[in-house]
This record gives C-alpha cells, structure tokens and sequence, in this order.
C-alpha cells in the first residue's frame, strides 16, 4: 500500500463507504490520513466510579455485569447495564439503542465516556461512548482527546476514526517526510507522519493544532508549487507566434472608441501588448470590478492579432454570453472589417478560413475550431479554466510545442492571498477604476415589514420611468450546476412575482433551459416586452441590460458580499440612476452589519477582503462555485501560512535537488503541458 492506494483497495473499505467517502472528497490513502477533524471530544478525564461527580463528563472503565433492554410501558426502549471497577458500581444508561445489548458483552472490560447524571434516583452514565479494552491497544473512541470530523450521510466519525487507525497501524511505503528537516526546523514544523498520527490521535490540544499547522502547511504548499512550476512550465519551450505591436495600432484601435479608456484599461491594454509581443505565449488573468470594462480591453488584443493577419477566439461559460460577446465585439469593431463568427451548437455558420474572431462557449470552441492560425485566446469568468483545459490549446509541431496568447478574465474579486495561491501560474493585471461618470447604486436593506411598500415602489418606478428590474431569487445551495431545487425556488418566485405585479410582465430565466429558450427570455427582457426578470444567482453573471435599473435580491443574507456586489453589478450600466434592494428576514445584528456594508461605495475587491474577516473559512464569497480549490485544511485567511508556504515553492523552485521529494509528490507528470 502507499498514499495513493485507491481507498477501494484499503482492506476493510469496501465499495459503499468508498462511494460515500468520494462526498468527502477522499479517495485514496492520503486523502483519507487528511481527512483532518474539526473538533475533539475532551474525554481525557478518566476516574473512579466512587469518585465520579453529577455534571461532569468523565471515562470509567470497569467489567460489565449486565446489559438489558427496558421497554417501558408509555413505549420507551431504554437500554440499562451495570459496569463495576475496584471503587464500586454505576448503572449506564442509554434510549432507543436495541442493538447495545448484542455489541457488549456482559464480563468484559469497557470503557465508557460519558456525562454523569441522575436517572431514576440513581446515578448513571447517560448515553456515553464505548468500546471494550483490548490487551496492547490504546483506546480511541473514549479516555482521550476524540477527533470528530467532517462527515457525510453513512460516514460517521467514530467510523472514520477505527479506519483511520487501522490504516496508521498499516504499512504505508511512501509514507515519510517530503520536505528537508532543515526547511521543518526553520519553520518551527512537526514531521508529517508525526503530524498525521497526532492531528487524529493527540495528547494535549497543543499538539494537535501543531499538527494540524503543518498539514494545513502541505496544502496550500502543494497548490502553490503546483501553481509555480506549471508557470515555469507554461514559460519553458513553449513557443508562439510574436505579434508585431507598435502605438500606432494602440493608437488607431482607441482612437476608434465612442470613449475615453480609463487609465487601468489603457495600462491593461499595454501589459497586454508587452506579452503579445513576445515569444513566449501570454497566459495572463486581467481581474477587474463588474462593470470596469474588461470587454474592450481584451479586444484590444484581438485587433492586434487581426492586424498581424492571425484569428482569435472568445471563450464564454455560456451561450447567451457569447451571444452578448458578439454584438458587443461586431460593435467594438464596426469601423474595421473584422469578421466575427458565432459558434452555436448548430455548428459554424461561415467559413472558417474567414473569420477574424471566433466566439462561443469553452465546449463549442473545443468542437468546432482548429487553432492552427488562431494567436489569441480570450476566457471570460471561467475560473474552471485550468491546466488541463490550456493543454487543449498546445500543438506540438517540428518538434516544439506552441499555444495561442491566453488571456483570461474574471469579475471575482480575489484577495492577494488567495490569488497568490489559486492563480500564482498566471501573471495577473487589475483594473482599479470604473469608467467615469458612473452615478453609484443606491442599495437599500428591505425588512418584511417594508417588504410590501418596496414592491410598490417598484412597481411605479417601472411604470413612471419605463425602467425593467431583476429578482434574483434565493440561493439554495451553493454549486457550480444549477440544482433542480434552485429551478424550484425560481419557478416559485415566478409565480409569486405574476401575483404580485399582476399588471406587469414577468420573465423567468434559468440553467435549465435550453440556449434556445433562454435567448427569447433575455431578448424579450432587452427589448422591453418583460418588465421584470426573475432569475436564479448561478446563471448569467454577466448578462448586460442598460435599461434595467432595479435588482432585487432574495434572501440577501444567504450570499456573501462580493457575490451581491457582483449580482448588483447587473444595474447601473447605463447613465440611469439605479437601485438594488437586498431582502432578508434575517434579525441578526451580524448579519445586518455584514449587509449594510453594500450600502458604502466599497470595491468588489474590499468586499471580498471584508466577507473574508466576517464570514471566514468556507464560506468565502462562494468560492465554491466559483470552482477554486476548496481548503480543506487550512484557510483562505491564514496569511502566516499562506506566505510562508510561497517562500518554500519558491526556494523548491530554485532548487529542485533540496525538494526532490516535495516535487515528486506534485506529481508533474499529470501537470505538464502536453
Ligand atoms: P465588465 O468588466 O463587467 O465585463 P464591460 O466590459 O461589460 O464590463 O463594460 C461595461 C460597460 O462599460 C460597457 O457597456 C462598456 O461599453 C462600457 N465601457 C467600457 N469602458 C468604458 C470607458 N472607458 N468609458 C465609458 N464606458 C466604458
Ligand atoms: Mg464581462
């Protein structure tokens, strides 16, 4: 056996715990020894019967002398047994637990762990944890620090807990240290079989959360290594065509704008054409708030691959996207004889060999395009967008490996700390400014009381202005694919709206209809045929309709920050004075604190730092749906970590002999390019 044994083939896992434990993410035999708890039982206290107090919780260990099953006449099933040590003798008792009476057997030794109480006048050991005392072998359910961890339907702690030292007392060859013990010393780190022995089994809580540090360590160090070597990778005999840029092509595309690039976008733009030059293929994420006018920064970069005679390629996460992409893009370049192709699931329309643009969605491109002259990849909100999906666009010819530009953007705020992590193989541009003249969304928190004056006022405002309004519905659960109980939830708020706004039009768009229905739901919403627009959160973050100036957001509470602000970025596009009303029911002072924070001018980016220190751990801003690695052991916020983890990728990165180990365990060969 070594670490990455399939969990399948771990003696004593068979196929049904192996499907459950795939929900917990765990598939192998690390992945199992880093399944890390996220509390212990504190059942160090071990004591006498004769001296055990009422109130506390306690271990007694001692002989039982009988288990029955009372089945009471008002219908209860109370399980009652009677251990006895050399200070005396306790009853045990236990509810609706039948099966108690087959698993303890009478005359044996055991060890209970439990809270001391009074039932029926006497005092008794309420509903504690066993397990009978082997000769050799430590307790692990009672008499200690007992890990509880994060655990799924038919995948209980105590479970975990008896596999989990099954699998310590195994032989697990590749099991040892994989960093020098001199990076550990400096670092102040414990061994890692150490660690994993001790984060699950611990003597004091001091050494478990030592343990836990240096597993929480190995995560974020093994995704940041990741992260660099890939960019070394990516940098390394990888080839592409340089593009010949000079001011006058910067010049002559923003000179052809109906406005004036902020400053960002021009610096944006610049960086962009810096890389487009080079040899070396551009693999660059350009980050920027809703709204800060990503869309022409990257066609700036299409227009220079069109004057260099190449073709480029826009890449959205859904047709309708792509859809807006290209009126956007047909647009941007009315005053130039681009030729722009929408890829549909029916194919592609033109001539290939005609085409200056391509746009659609990851899995039309993938399909449907050959890129062999494209120079130029643009990936909008993909954050799936990783290693292996680049890999589709490297060819190996002549014996080198080329890939198009690649430039990919996204609206998630991303604190350093996290970018630092997720996105440390890609160089990384920020537009820091809004275009001018944006007028600031006024946003308002709507108790249930104001609930009814606020739909009112909706209702005029869409009337009087002949402005439209969004509702996002409540989030359900957060997921990447829309769940059947969001369409639900969506379908209900459809209904709800029709009743409400009886004299008014209402749409209803959704992840589970088709391209073809979502497209007449949207262009009946542009045109203004529907006033309002009831939609779920996951679908079309990026979907632009100036005239509506009113979103409304469901259960506000349930999103993180940044999400709303994001969602909230669907308003005020136009020159419109816009609104957002953030519904929730929610009374807590914490949660309205949290909300109120929309209401101040903050950045996407400031939002996303405030939800990180109010919201903490797995909980972020949906990062979740957003697709980025989850931590499972450390946290977004342990910058401590977090930067010491990048110090030692970096030193591992300069000296792979030193790491050899570390880099072994990176598994590269999965990594590489090609
Ligand atoms: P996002 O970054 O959210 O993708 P878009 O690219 O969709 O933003 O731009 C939002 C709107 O702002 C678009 O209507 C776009 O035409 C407009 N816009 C972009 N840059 C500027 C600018 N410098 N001045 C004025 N309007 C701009
Ligand atoms: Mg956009």
């Amino acid at each position: 056996m070594n670490l990455s044994t399939p969990i399948l083939k771990v003696p004593s896992i068979g196929m049904i715990y192996a499907k459950r434990l795939e929900k917990l993410q765990i598939t192998n035999v690390e992945e199992l020894l880093n399944h890390v708890p996220s509390r212990y039982k504190d059942y160090t206290i071990i004591t006498k019967i004769a001296e055990a107090q009422i109130g506390e919780t306690v271990t007694i260990q001692g002989r039982v002398n009988y288990i029955k099953n009372i089945f009471t006449s008002g219908g209860k099933r109370i399980q009652e047994a009677e251990i006895e040590d050399i200070s005396g003798k306790i009853n045990i008792i236990w509810f609706n637990q039948i099966y108690l009476v087959k698993n303890i057997k009478k005359g044996q030794i055991y060890s209970f762990s439990g809270k001391l109480d009074i039932f029926n006048r006497k005092k008794s050991l309420i509903s504690p944890d066993y397990e009978q005392i082997l000769p050799g072998k430590d307790t692990i359910h009672t008499g200690r620090l007992v890990p509880i961890y994060p655990e799924t339907r038919g995948v209980s702690s105590k479970w975990l807990r008896t596999r989990i030292k099954l699998l310590l007392e195994q032989k697990i060859e590749d099991f040892k240290e994989f960093l020098p013990l001199e990076t550990l010393k400096k670092l102040d780190l414990p061994e890692y079989r150490y660690s994993i022995n001790k984060v699950h089994f611990p003597e004091n809580l001091k050494q478990a959360q030592k343990a836990k540090k240096r597993l929480a360590f190995n995560e974020v160090l093994l995704h940041q290594s990741k992260s660099l070597f890939r960019k070394k990778e990516w940098g390394r005999n990888l080839v592409t065509n340089p593009l010949k840029i000079d001011e006058k092509i910067f010049k002559k595309f923003t000179n052809s704008l109906p406005f004036k690039l902020t400053k960002s976008q021009e610096e944006a733009i610049k960086d962009i054409f810096a890389d487009l030059s080079k040899e070396k293929p551009m693999n660059r994420l350009l980050e920027g708030d809703v709204g800060s006018g990503k869309t022409v920064v990257s066609a700036a970069g299409a227009f220079a691959a069109f004057v260099n005679g190449y073709q480029s390629v826009f890449m959205a996460p859904t047709q309708i996207l792509a859809q807006q992409h290209y009126q956007t893009l047909n647009e941007i370049f009315k005053k130039f004889k681009v030729r722009i192709t929408l890829v549909t699931s029916a194919g592609v329309k033109s001539d290939l060999g005609k085409t200056d643009i391509f746009i659609g969605t990851h899995a039309l491109i993938y399909k449907n395009i050959k890129f062999d002259n494209v120079a130029y990849v643009v990936i909008d909100e993909q954050h799936r967008f990783g290693v292996e999906q680049r890999a589709h666009l490297v060819k190996k010819a002549k014996g080198q490996r080329t890939s198009p530009h690649i430039l990919t953007m996204t609206a998630t705020p991303i604190p350093r700390t996290v970018a630092l992590t997720v996105y440390g193989d890609l160089d990384l541009t920020t537009l820091t400014e809004l275009p001018k003249g944006r007028i600031p969304i006024t946003t308002w928190l709507v108790p249930p009381k104001k609930r009814e004056g606020a739909y009112r006022w909706v209702s005029e405002q869409i009337k009087s202005k002949n402005v439209q309004a969004f509702v996002i519905c409540p989030l359900i659960e957060e997921s990447n694919v829309e769940t059947m109980k969001q369409v639900k939830a969506v379908k209900e708020e459809f209904e709800h709206l029709k009743e409400i706004f009886k004299d008014l039009k209402i749409g209803m768009l959704h992840g589970r209809q088709n391209a073809k229905e979502k497209n007449e739901v949207l262009n009946l919403f542009r045109s203004g045929e529907t006033n309002i627009l009831a939609a779920t959160p996951v679908v079309e973050v990026g979907i632009d309709v100036p005239n509506a100036t009113i979103m409304i957001i469901e259960a506000a509470e349930r999103f993180g920050l940044a999400q709303l602000h994001q969602l909230r970025g669907r308003v005020g596009r136009g020159s419109l004075k816009s609104y957002c009303l953030l519904f929730t029911e929610s009374k807590s002072q914490r949660v309205l604190n949290r909300l109120n924070a929309l209401r101040k001018n903050l950045s996407g980016f400031e939002l996303a730092e405030l939800d990180l220190k109010l919201r903490g751990p797995g909980e972020i801003y949906g990062i979740k749906q957003h697709g980025f690695p989850e931590l499972k052991i450390a946290s977004w916020q342990d910058t401590e970590i977090i930067k010491q983890a990048k110090e030692i990728a970096e030193e591992a990165l300069a000296h792979p002999q030193k790491y050899k180990l570390l880099i072994d365990k990176l598994k590269l060969d999965s990594i590489a390019l090609n």
